[in-house]
């Protein structure tokens, strides 16, 4: 049976607004219809979270830490069927689903329950004769949680762990195009988690998100998605002064010099660019290479790009599934069609004749560092190679980026490799490798891929307000 309910003030009921059909991208029939949580829903669901708020917000970390621990053993405990709902909405390699998302996802609330318990600051002192003063970081409110359709239990997890470590309640809504893992998540922590301190909607953003984003009783807008919803929480928090928490779009720079491995280079391609089907925005989408190895850059990653297995979750050695939707394919494929114009397709390059949304494994070189498929977020199968003659035009390149997620340096002088990292204005850069990630480190954004982090105990900074008391002594 597919979860359809909502969580809403502890209870677990159907949406009244309209009905919506949840896809299965592989082929593209409807797997679920799910409703739309109503207005009249939607502002019970914010008023419960601010009532919850009141009494949540005081338990200690302790308590909070045991709760984080107690969801982690319920998602290990059905982590098979979260898996298989999430491998069927998103058309994920059931491994990938199953060995590779289900661990962190189990890991985010583990790590988060020690995390609540690390919160520390300045040492309370006498600054000023004959005043105390001591340094609180208290939880900052209710907080309005916005998760896009890429990796949907892992965005909703990081979505809930680090505001429920702070002290925080939570309405979350799991993108419409994605809701089963989420929904399914709400049922089986319902009787866990206090009632109302974790909301579950569902509905499109444009009306539900929207509603929520910019209900009075939420004090924090906490979103991963496009820069698009991004704009649109900072312009709902500039209408009633909020924090705001962002983590948007990326297109990580990956900087390969002479001296690099390149069979390295080219495992980390074909494995971390056409995982997910590439809709990742930590996603090696766009390599620099320096120009003695380009050439040689070039045959591999085509060459080893074109072995990558397409298929249904469950196909034998399958390595890549299909988009999201097709609305994603035409997204991807009109980018593609756009830089053929001026670049050279060097893999794949098209959709097939199959029924759901596949788009195969593509390699694009001679790109003009400047180029649109350049610059901009594909967030899809592809991968464009371009070449670079001295490290300061590649650092150059890399930081007029509007994007400041992800980005990788690829070299075996060490110094050359933290100077480069150093001044690459990123949030994260691997060295040597990429995409290997830990819930102790921060998933950081700089410039347009947003603001704070998730993940790691710097991730409890969007939650929580510093404050300060100060006592008098008479
Ligand atoms: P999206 O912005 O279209 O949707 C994300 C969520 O925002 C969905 O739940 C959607 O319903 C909601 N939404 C849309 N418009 C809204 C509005 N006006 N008000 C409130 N909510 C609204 O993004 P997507 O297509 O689901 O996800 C892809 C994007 O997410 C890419 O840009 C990708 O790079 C980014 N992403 C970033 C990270 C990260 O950690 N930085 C992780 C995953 C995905």
């Amino acid at each position: 049976m597919t979860a359809t309910k909502l969580l809403i003030d502890g209870e677990l009921v159907e949406g009244t607004g309209e009905a919506l059909g949840v896809l299965d991208p592989g082929t593209g029939s409807e797997i679920a219809r799910v409703a739309e949580v109503s207005a009249e829903q939607l502002d019970a669901a914010v008023r419960t979270s601010a009532e919850a708020f009141e009494t949540y917000s005081l338990s200690t970390p302790a308590e909070r830490a045991a709760l984080l621990l107690q969801i982690a053993e319920v998602i290990e405990a059905n982590a098979e069927e979260l898996a298989e709902l999430e491998s069927r909405n998103c058309g994920k390699p059931w491994p990938s689903a199953l060995d590779d998302e289900m661990p962190l996802t189990i890991d985010t609330f583990r790590f988060m329950a020690g995390a609540a318990r690390t919160q520390s600051g300045s040492a309370a002192g006498e600054y000023v004769r004959g005043h105390t003063s001591m340094i609180r970081k208290d939880p900052v409110g209710p907080v309005a949680a916005i998760a896009p359709w890429n990796y949907p239990l892992m965005m909703a997890a990081w979505k809930l762990a680090a505001p429920l470590a702070a002290g925080c309640t939570v309405v979350l809504k799991p993108s419409e195009l994605t809701p089963l893992s989420t929904l399914r998540l709400g049922e089986l922590i319902a009787d866990v988690v206090p009632k109302s301190v974790f909301n579950v909607v569902h509905g499109a953003g444009s009306s539900v998100g929207d509603r929520l984003i910019n209900a009075p009783e939420m004090e924090a807008i906490s979103v991963t998605g496009s820069p698009a919803t991004g704009m649109a929480a900072m312009a709902a928090a500039s209408r009633q002064i909020r924090h705001v928490h962002l983590e948007l779009g990326g297109k990580a720079p990956v900087i390969v010099f002479d001296d690099a491995d390149l069979e390295a280079v080219t495992e980390a391609i074909r494995g971390g660019s056409y995982f997910n089907a590439g809709q990742d925005c930590a996603q090696p989408c766009r390599i620099m290479a320096s120009d003695r190895i380009y050439e040689r850059l070039v045959a591999d990653t085509a060459s080893a790009v074109s072995t990558i297995k397409t298929g249904l979750p469950k196909d034998e050695g399958v390595e890549m599934g299909p988009l999201i939707s097709s609305d994603q394919r035409e997204r991807v494929a009109g980018f593609v069609e756009r830089a053929r114009r001026g670049a050279e397709v060097a893999a794949g390059g098209g959709a097939d004749e199959r029924s759901g949304f596949f788009y195969a494994p593509t390699v694009i070189a001679n790109v003009a560092n400047d180029a649109e498929i350049a610059t901009d977020e594909v967030f899809g199968p592809v991968v464009t190679i371009s070449r670079f003659s001295d490290v300061e035009q590649a650092i150059g390149w890399a930081n007029a980026s509007r994007y400041g997620l992800a980005s990788s340096v690829w070299t075996r002088d060490v110094g050359r490799a933290a100077a480069v990292a150093s001044r690459l204005r990123y949030g994260f850069t691997w060295v040597n490798t990429h995409g290997v990630g830990t819930p102790e480190m921060p998933w950081a954004a700089m410039k347009g891929s947003g603001t704070g982090c998730d993940m790691s105990v710097y991730s409890l900074d969007a939650y929580s307000a510093v404050r300060h008391v100060m006592i008098a002594h008479d």
